[in-house]
This record gives structure tokens, C-alpha cells and sequence, in this order.
């Protein structure tokens, strides 16, 4: 029988686990801080008595996911494609951001959603992943980080400040694995360990109504959330997003609005923009009306363009036209610069690989 994984328990449950066993409960953070905060990969012998050593070491599994391939852009942007203990694949990409380094998480193996622009969604869903699966992707890339950033960048060498965020917008709808993702987000807060700020954390959805009511319902902390727009009309976001014909963005905006947020978070919209499909100045009018008196910023993506599709990225004067209108409604928006276009990191340009057949 396979041993339960380490990186699948919360904090509080390892406290519980510690006391049940008439173990020190302070291990708990003991194993945190070394295992999350430090990221160490080889047994915790300091500080950690033999009898909580033993008991941890014997009953879970630290295995982590193998990387097989790392792929570096241009642009430093790093592809890992990153095998499971059962042989399926995910990726995970590194997004290098002034010094600083954003993680790009999946968060199942394929995606059920089948969005018309994404490469993952031509795979269709072959499983979620478990929490421990979503987050020793971090493990394992800031180790990669480690061993190939750290010289190259001397004084900014890769420390606990190396990792500036989490974006789950990776493989996957983190919404439709709802109870894994939120799980794996309680362990990536945790002060004991990981203590990412909550935002530092942003999920990506594709509109996924039964998961946003269960962040509503369900004590979600409140992470930063990202919707995919891509259009506001219904006709052109039911090609781009089919999941619109089943939860219409009225409904899904109406559960957004009623998320919780802090001060200074806001809800993020993902807007790709495609040649002579959603970038004309109608489309743009259309998009401010929607959002603009929403607390917003508008995130502007030229589409990445993927094997097999015809859809092709906007010219840059329509690019700019559509954040010039967005600016004239006062809306925040950014043009978000294409990172990892070259390896096929880009966002929906992600897609696992097979690697028993
Ligand atoms: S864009 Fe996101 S939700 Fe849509 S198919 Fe791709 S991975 Fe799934």
C-alpha cells in the first residue's frame, strides 16, 4: 500500500497527527519551516526528535514529481514538464519578473473545459491533481531555481523572497478541482511554512459557477481571483469559452461580485486578444461598459498563437486602441507582455505529454 504524502497535510492536521502519536506538537513547525520555508528535499535531523523523525519518515512519502524536461525561452521564462508517481504529466512554468520569479501552477492533468483557444483543453480532463501534487510543483521548481539561477545572478542570488507569486493558470480549471486547490492554498498561507501572502496568490478561472459557489460557501481565503473574459458578448465568448452556453457570465459575475475582498485587491479580468475576432473598437466600448464600475484591472493578453489553430494574435496598433478605450472609461489595464511564446509556456499553450504510450 502506497504511504500517504507529507505534503498533502495542513498544519493543524500535522499538529493533531503529532498529538495523537503522543509525539511534540511543535515539530509540526518544525517540519513546516523546514520542508515548505526552506523547500529542503532530505530528511529534517535537527531540532526533531528521533521519535517524530522516525514516525514522519516511516508513515508518508516525500516523493516529488520528477522533472523531465526543462525547457528555457529566450526570455528566461522556464518550461518543466514534470512526471506524477502514476506516469501522467503536468507543467509547470517559471516566469521571471525583475529579479523575481512567478510560479505558474496546474492544477489537473488536462482540463475538462475545452476552450477553443487553449492547447490543454484539446486533451480533455484525465484527472485533478492532489493537493500534494500542486504543491510540490513549487517545491520542485524553486529547487530548479536554485540550481540553475542561483550564480548567474549573483547578489539577487534564490532565497525565501526569490518566489514574488502563485498564479494558478496552468493546466487545468483550479475551480473544478475545487477542494484540492483550496487545500493546497491553506498550506502555501500557512505562516509556518510557505507563508505566501493571500495576494500573492491569484486563481484563474474560466467562469466555473459550481466552484465559485462553493468559494462562496465554503471559507475560501480570500485569494486574488482572475476571470477569463476574452469578450463580453455571449456569442463570441461561447466560441471562445463553451462553458459560457452552461453558466452564462451574468451568473458567473454575480457570484464574483459577491466574493469577499480585501482593501487593495480587485478582481483581475484575462482578456486575449485575437486578430479580427474580439480586438476592434465595438468589442473594446462593449468591455468598459461591462466593467467599469467594477473594482477591476483589466489584464490585456495578445494570443499566443498554438499548433493546429487558426487564430492569430492582434496587430499591436489594435492592442493599443483597445487599451487606450479601456483608459478613456477610466478603466486600469495592462498589456500583458507574452513570456515563454517561443517554448509554448504561454498562457494556453500548455499541454501534458504522454510518456507511456
Ligand atoms: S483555458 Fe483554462 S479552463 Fe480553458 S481549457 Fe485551457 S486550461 Fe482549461
Amino acid at each position: 500500500m502506497q504511504k500517504p504524502h507529507f505534503y498533502d497535510l495542513t498544519y493543524n492536521h500535522l499538529v493533531t497527527l503529532l498529538e495523537s502519536k503522543e509525539l511534540n506538537p511543535t515539530g509540526a513547525s518544525k517540519l513546516f519551516r523546514w520542508h515548505y520555508k526552506f523547500k529542503k528535499t532530505e530528511k529534517c535531523e535537527l531540532e526533531l526528535s528521533k521519535a517524530t523523525q522516525e514516525f514522519i519518515y516511516e508513515t508518508f512519502n516525500f516523493q516529488l514529481p520528477e522533472i523531465v524536461t526543462a525547457v528555457e525561452s529566450d526570455d528566461q521564462t522556464v518550461k518543466l514538464l514534470l512526471k506524477l508517481s502514476d506516469g501522467e504529466t503536468v507543467e509547470t512554468v517559471i516566469i521571471p519578473f525583475q529579479n523575481k520569479y512567478s510560479i505558474c501552477l496546474s492544477s489537473q492533468v488536462g482540463c475538462a473545459m475545452k476552450c477553443s483557444f487553449c492547447y490543454t483543453g484539446t486533451q480533455g480532463l484525465k484527472r485533478h491533481l492532489n493537493s500534494h501534487e500542486i504543491v510540490s510543483q513549487i517545491i520542485v521548481a524553486w529547487n530548479w531555481l536554485l540550481i540553475h539561477r542561483s550564480s548567474s545572478e549573483g547578489s539577487s542570488a534564490i532565497g525565501q523572497k526569490t518566489i514574488k507569486s502563485i498564479v494558478f493558470m496552468g493546466q487545468g480549471e483550479p475551480l473544478h478541482n475545487f477542494d484540492q486547490v483550496k487545500k493546497s492554498i491553506e498550506i502555501l498561507l500557512d505562516q509556518h511554512g510557505f507563508s505566501f501572502g493571500k495576494e500573492r496568490i491569484t486563481i484563474s478561472t474560466a467562469g466555473y459557477l459550481p466552484g465559485l459557489k462553493r468559494w462562496l460557501a465554503d471559507d475560501m481565503p480570500n485569494v486574488n481571483i482572475a476571470l477569463s473574459l476574452h469578450s463580453p458578448m455571449a456569442e463570441k465568448r461561447n466560441k471562445l469559452i463553451p462553458l459560457n452556453l452552461r453558466y452564462p457570465l451574468e451568473e458567473v459575475l454575480e457570484i464574483i461580485e459577491q466574493i469577499p475582498m480585501q482593501k487593495k485587491q480587485f478582481i483581475t479580468f484575462e482578456y486575449l486578444l485575437i486578430d479580427e475576432f474580439n480586438d476592434s473598437s465595438d468589442d473594446a466600448h462593449a468591455t468598459a461598459q461591462l466593467v467599469k464600475d467594477k473594482k477591476t484591472l483589466m489584464n490585456l493578453i495578445p494570443f499566443n498563437p498554438i499548433p493546429g489553430l487558426t487564430f492569430k494574435r492582434s496587430r499591436d496598433e489594435n492592442v493599443q486602441n483597445f487599451k487606450n478605450i479601456l483608459e478613456s472609461y477610466k478603466i486600469p489595464s495592462m498589456i500583458r507582455t507574452t513570456k515563454g511564446d517561443d517554448i509554448l509556456a504561454a498562457c494556453g499553450q500548455l499541454k501534458s505529454k504522454n510518456l507511456n504510450a
